[in-house]
C-alpha cells in the first residue's frame, strides 16, 4: 500500500442533491450458456469527471482530458443461473436522492422480488455499491447472504476504525454509513467474509484489485468456457482511462495502486478476452476490452 493521495472528496458528498433524471432504461439481459447475466441502471450520476480525473498531478486538470463524461451511470449486475439468484453490488439506494437507487424498479420489471435474492457480493463498500442493502431502515434484501471480501470489510468496518488518529471527517462519514447498511445484515447473522482470492460461492471467485478501496475486488463469474468479471469501480466512464490506465479518480484512496490494479485489470480482460462488466461505464455497463496504441479501448455489447 503506497501512501494515499490528497484527501479525496467524498463521493456522498459530491453525488448528494442529483437533479432530476429521466426514467431507467429497462434492465439489459446478457445471455451466457445457461446462465442471464443481466444490468439494471440504478441512476445517473451528474459529476464533473474532467475535473475529478488525475494525472501525474493531485490538482485538477480538466484541459488534459476533453473526452471525459458529464456523468456516470451507476449499474447493477444480476447473475441468473439455475435455483440462484446472485446481485453484484446493490446501487446507491436512497443514499442519492430520489431519482437513484432504481434497482428495485429493474427488478419489479423483471419480476423478480428482492426476498428471491440469495446472495449478495459487494465489490466494495462505497455508498453507491453498498446504499440499496437498506432503505427506510429496512433490509432491502431479507434473505440474502451478504458476501464481503476481508480486507474491504476491515477497513471500514473494524471497531474503531473511525477512532484512528488519520481518519478524516469525510472518511467517518463513509464509515458511519458503511455501518448503516451492513451492520444490520452482520446482526442477522448474513454477511459472510471471504478472502480476498479464490472462490465465494460456486461459480464466484474473488481477485484484489486494491487501489480504489482497500480491499477493491474484481469478481469473476465463470460457467463452461465462458467468463464475466464484475470490475466494480476499477475504471469511470468508458474512454479516457481506456486510453490511458494511469489516469485516476479523485476518489481512488490509493491512486498509485489504483492504476495499478486498472493496468492488471485491462490486461487480462484483453488477452482473456472476456466480458468485463463496469459499474461505472455507460449503460448496461458491458462489453471487452482490446489493445490500442499504447492502451485499450473498450467495446460495448450489441444493445
Ligand atoms: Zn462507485
Amino acid at each position: 500500500m503506497g501512501v494515499p493521495n490528497v484527501q479525496p472528496l467524498n463521493y456522498e458528498e459530491l453525488f448528494m442533491d442529483q437533479t432530476l433524471q429521466p426514467a431507467a432504461p429497462a434492465p439489459f439481459r446478457l445471455i451466457m450458456g445457461e446462465t442471464d447475466i443481466f444490468a439494471f441502471s440504478d441512476g445517473t450520476l451528474s459529476a464533473p469527471v474532467g475535473n475529478l480525473y488525475r494525472l501525474e498531478s493531485s490538482e485538477p486538470t480538466p484541459e488534459r482530458f476533453p473526452e471525459a463524461p458529464t456523468e456516470l451511470s451507476v449499474n447493477v449486475f444480476l447473475v441468473k443461473s439455475a435455483g440462484r439468484l446472485v446481485l453484484i453490488d446493490t446501487g446507491s439506494g436512497a443514499l442519492f436522492g430520489p431519482d437513484h437507487g432504481k434497482l428495485r424498479d429493474g427488478l419489479a420489471a423483471l419480476a423478480i422480488q428482492p426476498e428471491a435474492i440469495g446472495d449478495i457480493i459487494l465489490t466494495h463498500i462505497h455508498a453507491d455499491h453498498s446504499g440499496g442493502l437498506m432503505i427506510d431502515g429496512k433490509q432491502v434484501f431479507p434473505n440474502a447472504t451478504l458476501h464481503l471480501g476481508r480486507t474491504e470489510a476491515d477497513f471500514w468496518l473494524s471497531p474503531g476504525a473511525a477512532d484512528a488518529p488519520n481518519a478524516t471527517e469525510r472518511l467517518k462519514g463513509q464509515i458511519a454509513r458503511a455501518h448503516a447498511m451492513i451492520d444490520p445484515y452482520q446482526n442477522a447473522g448474513q454477511v459472510k467474509l471471504f478472502a480476498d482470492e479464490g472462490e465465494i460461492i460456486p461459480g464466484f471467485s474473488a481477485s484484489l484489485r486494491a487501489g480504489h478501496t482497500p480491499g477493491h475486488l474484481t469478481i469473476f463469474y465463470k460457467e463452461g468456457h465462458d467468463t464475466i468479471a464484475f470490475v466494480g469501480d476499477i475504471v469511470h466512464g468508458d474512454t479516457v482511462q481506456f486510453k490511458n490506465p494511469a489516469v485516476t479518480i479523485d476518489f481512488d484512496y490509493d491512486q498509485k495502486n489504483a492504476a495499478h490494479s486498472r493496468a492488471i485489470c485491462f490486461a487480462e480482460a484483453a488477452d482473456q478476452g472476456f466480458t468485463i462488466a463496469g459499474v461505472h461505464i455507460p449503460f448496461p455497463g458491458l462489453g471487452k476490452v482490446t489493445r490500442e496504441g499504447d492502451g485499450y479501448r473498450f467495446e460495448p455489447v450489441n444493445r
